[in-house]
This record gives C-alpha cells, structure tokens and sequence, in this order.
C-alpha cells in the first residue's frame, strides 16, 4: 500500500480534466495535504505541470496501475504551497460548480485564490508617447486606426504625460491588446515606475457607531436576529424601499455575527458605483474589513486575500468574486441590490454568486439575506411561496415620502407639436430647479451622440465590418463606433454610397443629450458620466464630488447613475425615454423596466425636500410602466408572476443555452442543428421533460466576424438541464469541429 494524491491539473481541456493519481514519496508525506498545489509530470512526455491535490488515499499500487492502466504510477516531484491554499468545504464548492457550470477544476479554482503571477516587486509599467504629437493627431484624423480603444489611449496620452498599462485595461477596455497594438506600431513607449501599495486609497474615515433602529428597522432586526441565533442555514429577503435604511440594518446583523464569534461577507453590485457602502462599512468595523474589488491591483488583492485567509479580519466587503473570499466560520452572508445582474458571471465559468453563497451558507449552518428596493421576480417569488423569509420595510428613514411620479406620453407630445427632445412639463420642472438652485439627474440608457447614421437619399445605414450592428456616431471624437468590438471609422460627411450630402442621425444618445441640455438652458452647469467620460482612474469619483459639491446643476448619464448614489440636493429627476429596455427582446424586459424606473426615481429626493421624477414614454400603457409610476412593486410582481407562469419562464422553469459561435455561418449553424436533434433524441428516450426551442441566431447574429447560431431549452429541473448541456458539450468535444466553439450558460441572466 502506498499514499497516492488525487489530483486535477491545470490549464487541461475538458477531455482530460479528470482526477489523476501519483504516488507521494516518503520526502513528502508528512507535509503534503489536500488543497495544496504541486507539480506532476503529465502526459507522455512527463512535461512538469500545476496541479492540485483534491485527495489522499492509500492504495495498492498493482492495483491502481489497472485502474489507471498505466504501466508506472508516477510520483509527485515538488510542492508548491507549504500549508493549503483553500480548504475542503471549498475543495467542495469546486466540484460542485464543474458539474453546474459544466467548467474546469482549474477555472472553479481560479475563481477561489488570487493570481499567483509574479508580483513585479513595486513597480508599475507606464505607457508614453513616443511618436511626434502632430503625427499623431493626423494619423487619428485620418482612418489609420480602426479600434475605439486605441483611439481612446492616444487622445488620452495626448492630455496626459502617461498612464498605466493595467489603468488602460480597467477603465478604457480593449484589454492589454489595444495598448500593445500601440506600441507595436511605434505609437508609444513603456517605462516603469516604482510605487507604494494603498489599498486604503489614503482615505481618512471617521469612525461611527450603530445609529438606533427606527421602528420598522427594529422589527426587522429583531426577526432576522431570531434566525440568525439558530445557527441554521436560512435565508431572508430585506424588501425595503430606497432609502429605508437597509444598509444600516447589514451593518446591524453583522456586528451581532462579530459578536457571536462569527464572520460575514457582503455582496455589493460594483464599487465604482456604490463607493458609499464602503466607506460606511468601514467607518462602522474599521480594520476589521477586508475589500474585494476590480479596482484593485494584483498586489492589494493578494494582500486582501492572505490578511482574510490568515484570520485577520472579520467581514469582507465586495463585489461578485468576493463570494468565494477565503473566510471562515460565516454567519451572515448579504446580498445587497440582489436583483443586480452583476452577481451572474457572463464569462467562464459562467456562475452566480448566489449560488455560490447559497452552497457556503450551507456548509456553514449560515443566514443568507438578499436586500432590494426591487427584488428580482425569481427571488420574490420564493419569498411569496414562504421557501425563504420576508422582511418589508416601506417608508423612507428620513421623513420625506417617496418622490412624485409623473409619466408623460411622448405620442401627445408631438401630436401637440413638441418635436423637442424634452416634454413641456420636463423643460419646465428643469428650468425651475436651476432658478432654484436645486440640481437635476437626467437619465438615458444610450451612449454616444445618436444610434446611427442614415443616408436620406439612398438608405444607406453604416453597419461595422466585424459585426452585424449600426454603428454608433460619437460627436467627441467625430467616430462612428461599434459597441461590440470596439471597430471605428472616422465619421461621413457625405454618403459613401450615393455621396449625398443628405445624411441625419437618428436615436438619442448622452452625448446628444447633453448638447440639447446646453441649448435649451444655457445658463445652466451640466456633467456627463457614461462609459465614455469614465475611462480613467478615479473618473466616476471625480465626476459624482463635482456634481455633488460643485453644485452642477444637472447630471446626465447612463444606468450608472441609477444606483445608490445619495446626493441631498437632487430633487427632480428625468427618464428621457423608459421604452429602450421594453423594446429588447427578453422575458425580463418589463422587469428591468420596471427596476430601472423605480432605482432611478429613488435618487430623487433624499434630503429635506420633496423629489419629483418625470418619466417619458411612448408606452404609457406597458405594465411595467404604469405600476413603476404607482411605486408599487406588489402589483408589477403579480402581472408578471402570471405571464412568467403562462409561457414557462423562471421561477417556473430553468433555462439553459447552448450558442454556437464560428467564422462560417453554414457550419456554425450545422453544429448547433445537430446539438439541437441530439438534444431532441435524448428528451424522446429518457422522457427529459424538456422544452426545446428551434435554432435560432442570437439578436446580434455576427460579432467579431463570428456568427452565433444557440438552442434554449426549458426544464421544470436545473439538474436535467445541466445534464443534458454536458451531454451535448462532450459530444461536441468528440467530435472535433475547428473554427467552431460552443458556449453554454445555465439560467442566463440576459437572453
Ligand atoms: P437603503 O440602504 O435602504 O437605501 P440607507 O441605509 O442608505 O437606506 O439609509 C438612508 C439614510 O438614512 C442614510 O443616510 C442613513 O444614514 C440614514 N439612516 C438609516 N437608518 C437610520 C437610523 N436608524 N437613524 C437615523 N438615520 C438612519
Ligand atoms: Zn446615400
Ligand atoms: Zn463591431
């Protein structure tokens, strides 16, 4: 009998991602434990690769050498980690989320420790320009450069001495790839820089103490304590309106976990966006709260990770991948802003954070509250059919009400001859925020200055090479704009068809907005925050303190100033058109609808005076709609319970998808056919229960020059979709396409 290590190995495909055995010499035996990482020779040729040990058996070698049929049994020859580098309970969640996510061990673990990449000691990489600066601006006057990204880092270096390599991949996109494009082509130079490592963003915060429940925070306090003190995995649902003092009841619970000897990890949607639910966490638990977040570097994650990992603290506060945050004996773990989607990962493995802290809850006999103003309908509806807890708390902690919602038909409006952008009644309420210097949010859900770009003479729209979408104009830099890849061209004066002169925008986009803003009241300040003018560290900081203590009178912006932001003096605010979400075709259309109108009305009066929100629409009759002007969630979640029910969706089915995407529409669509009467064969002969929809393109059919063909099916039983996605990923596997990749995505958060 020898100690043989199970173990799975980095960086395989999902053919051989299995469980393979090597023998522990004598050297190791005493140190080695499972959840360590080690190096193994792998394959034939005995190439030295990462694995990590899953199990520790003793077996007979003669025995094992059958089973693996293999002639030798090799051995370990190196460890990597002196102490384990995650434990069994999550050892467990990795096997559970490669049969859920239908993933790799290594891409679960991946998700669970920080990168292991060589730290580069203190030194951050910097990126200069390096070309003369009047080359520059003609090469990006003329059509030289065909991609957003690199458009973006020149014109940024152009104001800018440099800026670091990692910034450019977090906050202008296009990944490492634009910049080195760039300096391929001699555009800019690197250099380093050398620099000292701040998490705490040298941020002075003074410290509180737990503020004294009002009446409905205590009632719920008291509840959700009484569950708490079983020890017992449960879970809650905090339905309280914006401003109902939700956060204050997190901090509550938490401390009553610290006070019982146990830990809790929050869950926010993204902290660029909720910085203030940070800072209060940390005001309240100080050094005992670890952050977790993308705007952190390599380094400051690694070192939140080892100070929670070594016991040091006791909360972690973060975003989605900080569910699996290497924290003990978890008493709480809050899900705030549960309806947010992103705690659904859209890359692999493509996991919901809910699930995941459903399974830790699980393993540590822990409370699982979600928090929300509005709830997904998923979530609302476990609470409705008493499979979780329900905690309402319905007025605002301040005494001002809710804020006054009023629709305005858009179709009447032009009928009375308004041709403006704004409606009578939101020019007027605009004009008289600024006379009284109170400060306005306008809300758009479109970047850029107008949708696209049509030739009135001939019909010519301009679509990108690489995908099948209009291309998007962008008046700051005179570009047209695909927004799924990132492909530009300068903009048209003149058709390239017909070469008419006769060429007009078409469709409202933040950049326009703001010029009508301009126009219309000139003597008004205006800002903009979208995903064009935040592409730099620090910009949504920058952007949200001017507004606030510069008092600007009017903030325009994107879905990113809908959420959680609190800002006293903002008393009336604009959806310019709440139809654009409705006109997407997916079964949550109306939910987000619904969310979007009820998250932005409640940035509206948050001080001492009353808010008013003004809401513009060519469907004043959608439900969605209607009952987000009624401010009245009960009655939204009853007609869309009923339609989910009639047409099967979830709660009431789970979804799974399988996209095909390849460079060859035919045979893109004729592995997805096969998927498709596979799927069909399996349902017939195992009587499945599943509901399999046709073959159809994706919305967006092309993107990146790859054709996207998918199968959705419907089942009343997740395990019998899981399974059946990785019958046909395997079969898939087996037989081989090239240039054709499946993906597949279990209860998908957008379709
Ligand atoms: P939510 O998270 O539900 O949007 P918050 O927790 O942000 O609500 O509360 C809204 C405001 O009310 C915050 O400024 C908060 O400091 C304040 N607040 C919350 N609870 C109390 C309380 N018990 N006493 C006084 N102020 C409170
Ligand atoms: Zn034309
Ligand atoms: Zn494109």
């Amino acid at each position: 009998m020898r100690d043989v290590a199970k173990v799975v190995v980095k960086n395989t495909n999902r053919s051989f991602d299995i469980e393979y055995s090597y023998i522990i010499p004598d050297e190791f035996i005493d140190k080695l434990q499972i959840g360590m990482r080690v190096y193994v020779p792998f394959g034939r040729a005995s190439k030295k690769k990462e694995a990590l040990v899953v199990k520790i058996v003793k077996q007979d070698i003669e025995s094992l050498k059958e089973e693996c049929r293999a002639n030798t049994i090799k051995n370990i020859v190196e460890l990597i980690d002196d102490v384990p580098i995650i434990d069994e309970d999550m050892l467990d969640i990795m096997f559970t989320m490669k049969r859920d996510y239908i993933c790799t061990y290594y891409e679960a673990f991946m998700q669970m420790v920080p990168s292991f990449e060589k730290a580069r000691g203190r030194l951050v990489k910097l990126a200069y320009l390096k070309m003369d600066r009047q080359e520059v601006l003609d090469k990006l006057d003329g059509n030289f450069i065909r991609n957003i990204w690199q458009v973006k880092i020149l014109r940024y270096l152009l104001e800018h001495e440099t800026i670091e390599v990692n910034d450019v991949v977090r906050f202008i996109g296009g990944g490492k790839y634009s910049i080195n494009t760039l300096f391929k082509k001699g555009f800019i130079g690197y250099k380093e820089k050398s620099v000292i490592r701040d998490p705490y963003v040298n941020k002075c915060i003074q410290r509180d103490k737990a503020k004294i429940p009002t009446s409905s925070q205590a009632v719920v306090l008291e509840k959700i304590k009484n569950i708490l003190y079983k020890e017992k995995y449960d879970e809650v649902l905090i339905h309280g309106v914006t401003g109902s003092g939700k956060t204050e009841v997190y901090m509550q619970l938490v401390e009553y976990c610290i006070n019982k000897g146990k830990n809790a990890i929050v869950l926010v949607p993204e902290i660029a966006l909720t910085p203030q639910i940070v800072d209060r966490f940390r005001a309240r638990f100080g050094e005992n709260i670890a952050v977790m977040h993308s705007r952190l570097s390599k380094g400051e994650r690694r070192d939140q990770w080892y100070l929670i990992k070594e016991d040091k603290i006791k909360v972690v506060v973060g975003v989605r991948s900080a569910i699996f945050a290497p924290i003990k004996n978890i008493g709480v773990i809050i899900i705030d802003e549960e309806h947010e989607t992103s705690y659904k990962s859209e890359v692999t493995p493509k996991y919901n954070a809910k699930d995941i802290a459903r399974l830790r809850c699980k393993k540590s006999n822990a409370v699982l509250i979600y928090g929300s103003a509005t709830p997904s309908v998923e979530t609302y509806y476990k609470a409705m059919t008493n499979e979780i807890h329900l905690c309402n708390m319905e007025s605002r902690t301040s005494s001002n009400n809710l804020p006054q919602v009023d629709l305005v038909d858009l179709r009447q409006e032009l009928d009375s001859g308004n041709r403006s952008i704004f409606s009578y009644k939101l020019k007027d309420e605009i004009q008289k925020n600024i006379q009284n210097g109170e400060q306005t949010m306008l809300f758009l859900n479109r970047r850029g200055h107008s949708a696209f770009l049509l030739c009135r003479e001939c019909g010519f729209v301009a679509k990108c090479v690489n995908c099948n979408v209009t291309m998007t104009y962008h008046k700051t830099y005179e570009r047209l704009v695909c927004h799924y890849c990132g492909y530009t061209i300068k903009n048209f004066k003149e058709c390239p068809k017909c070469k008419s002169k006769y060429i007009k925008s078409f469709g409202l986009g933040t950049e326009k907005l703001e010029e009508e803003v301009k126009k219309e009241f000139p003597e008004a300040s205006v800002i903009r925050m979208d995903l064009d003018t935040t592409s730099y560290k620090n910009a949504h900081e920058e952007i949200l303190s001017k507004f606030k203590y510069e008092n600007i009178n009017v903030l325009i912006g994107t879905q990113m100033i809908a959420k959680g932001h609190d800002f006293p003096n903002v008393t009336l605010v604009g959806v310019i058109a709440a139809d654009a979400m409705l006109n997407v075709n997916d079964f949550r259309s109306e939910e987000r609808t619904f969310e979007l109108i009820t998250q932005v009305a409640g940035r509206a009066g948050r001080g001492e005076k009353k808010g008013r929100v003004i809401v513009q629409t060519y469907n004043i009759d959608a439900y969605s709609i209607q009952t987000a002007l009624m401010q009245d969630y009960q009655k939204f979640f009853d007609k869309e319970i009923e339609l989910r029910r009639i047409l099967n969706y979830p709660p009431f089915s789970d979804l799974g998808v399988a996209t095909f995407i390849g460079a060859n529409d035919k045979e893109t669509f004729v592995c997805a056919d096969s998927a498709r009467k596979y799927i069909i064969k399996l349902n017939a002969k195992y009587n499945l229960g599943l509901d399999v929809l046709g073959v159809n393109r994706t919305p967006i059919s092309k993107i990146k020059n790859n054709y996207r063909w998918r199968i959705i099916i419907k089942c009343s039983n997740r395990g019998i979709i899981i399974r059946t996605l990785t019958r046909v990923t395997d079969k898939f596997l087996k037989s081989k396409i090239s240039g054709v990749n499946l993906s597949v995505d279990i209860n998908p958060i957008r379709i």
